[in-house]
């Protein structure tokens, strides 16, 4: 049997129903929000996602998946999704267009990672983007859309985390700092970081491993080395999330594992997972080729949102169709998928036979799928032209008129 590959998986039935329930509210809130959807290539450059991403982070090191095609380019499948839109914004010319330019994605991105719960080789993620905007109210936007999808979709034990890994002006000095706090200390940490210390030594506080997190305790606090500039955006944009009565906490152990971040970092985290990650990224259009330009967004987890929900046991209810349009006979059949038909031109969910059950079988079948309404069309239906409607839930039957059928719902 050929199996799909590791890490992936195939998205149906209940799950399917969650995703497409995900999918609604994302398309409801964006549109109150007013942001258009983009949809970029699943493949791009490699070079994209080396400037894109940057090539220290463990995204581009370790979990890319690359190759060449037949002519001879060097291609990636997309890890993520953002410098796919950043480099549609540049190429397309979206700068000459009114600022701020607000875009939203849904799509798949690949990772060759060690599939683990909420963590496969392709997962989905629904992100949104900002560009031509720098004050903090950008961040206020986005966080607060992110936020409205979360409490909309009912997801609990989810906490907004929020931070300032600084600006090139000044995160240089935290660096500094940084350093040589971890110096004395480097042996002790974990092989990734003691690569990270010569790297992106603020990815270190990035570490997932317990013993690393405990040598950094009583680290230097990238807050504490904030320019005024960069003090009073973060300032700015809490007083703006207070306003908008938006629970946060500020945790300088959020830095994101991504090298295009400025200033604002932001993560949704539930209990095992982060869920949702963005923030400010005012390097990036110039790192994809065009002039500077402010920008924020976030990239949210679907499976992770999924699984989330599962655990909340918030699943949407299942809706069997309007009416199952059963048969006892090979013209009462045709009749029936008439009717389906006629039905389903007006919108209405029905459904007849198409395997060939007996009557019996059929009764079973609709009670199963949860049919709303039943009948069975036979040789007196037909000469009458008129059937018994049942209500499956009340048990009371009408009489309809079969050329009327489509007004009785
Ligand atoms: P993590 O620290 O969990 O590896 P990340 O920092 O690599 O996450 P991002 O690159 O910021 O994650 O991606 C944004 C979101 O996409 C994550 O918060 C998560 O919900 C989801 N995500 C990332 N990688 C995976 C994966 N391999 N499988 C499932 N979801 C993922
Ligand atoms: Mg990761």
């Amino acid at each position: 049997m050929i199996q799909a590959p590791k890490g992936t998986h195939d998205v149906y039935g209940e799950d399917m129903r969650l995703w497409r329930h995900i999918e609604d509210e994302i398309r409801k809130i964006t549109d109150a929000y007013g942001y258009t959807e983009i949809r970029t290539p699943s493949v791009e450059h490699t070079e994209l996602f080396l400037r894109g991403v940057g090539d220290t982070t463990d995204i581009v090191q370790k979990e890319m998946y690359t190759f060449e095609d037949k002519g001879g380019r060097s291609l990636s499948l997309r890890p993520e999704q953002t410098a796919g839109v950043a480099r549609a914004y540049v190429e397309r010319g979206m700068y000459s267009q009114p600022q701020p330019i607000k875009l939203f994605y849904i799509g798949p991105n690949f990772r060759y990672e060690k599939p683990q719960h909420g963590r496969y080789r392709q997962h989905h993620q629904f992100g949104v983007e900002v560009f031509g905007a720098y004050t903090p109210a950008t961040e206020a936007e986005v966080i607060s859309l992110g936020h409205t999808l979360i409490n909309r979709l009912g997801v609990e034990n989810v906490n907004l985390h929020i931070n300032s890994i600084g600006c090139t002006e000044c995160r240089p000095v935290y660096h500094q700092r940084l350093k040589d706090y971890l110096t004395d200390r480097l042996e002790k940490f974990c092989h990734t970081c003691r690569d990270r210390f010569i790297k992106n030594p603020l990815r270190i506080l990035d570490c997932k491993i317990d013993s690393c997190q405990a040598l950094l305790t009583d680290a230097p606090l990238v807050l504490d080395a904030l320019d005024d500039e960069c003090r009073i955006h973060i300032e700015e944009l809490q007083l703006l999330l207070t306003s908008m009565n938006i629970p946060f906490i500020v945790d300088p152990k959020v830095v994101r594992g991504l090298d295009y971040y400025t200033r604002t970092v932001f993560e949704f985290i539930a209990p095992g997972f982060t869920v949702l990650g963005g923030g400010r990224y005012d390097g990036l259009i110039a790192q994809v080729g065009g002039q500077p330009t402010g920008g924020v967004g976030f990239g949210m987890g679907i499976e992770r949102l999924v699984l989330q929900l599962k655990e909340n046991e918030n699943i949407p209810a299942t809706t069997g169709p309007t009416i199952f349009i059963g048969h006892a006979d090979s013209e009462g059949a045709r009749k029936a998928h008439q009717l389906a038909y006629q039905l389903r031109q007006a919108g209405i969910q029905a459904e007849s036979d198409i395997i060939g059950r007996s009557v019996k079988a059929q009764m079973k079948y609709a009670n199963k799928i949860q049919a709303r309404h039943t009948t069975i069309l036979g040789c007196d239906e037909l000469a009458n032209n008129l059937a018994k409607i049942k209500n499956m839930e009340t048990g009371e039957q009408a009489e309809v008129n079969l050329d009327g059928l489509s007004n009785f719902f």
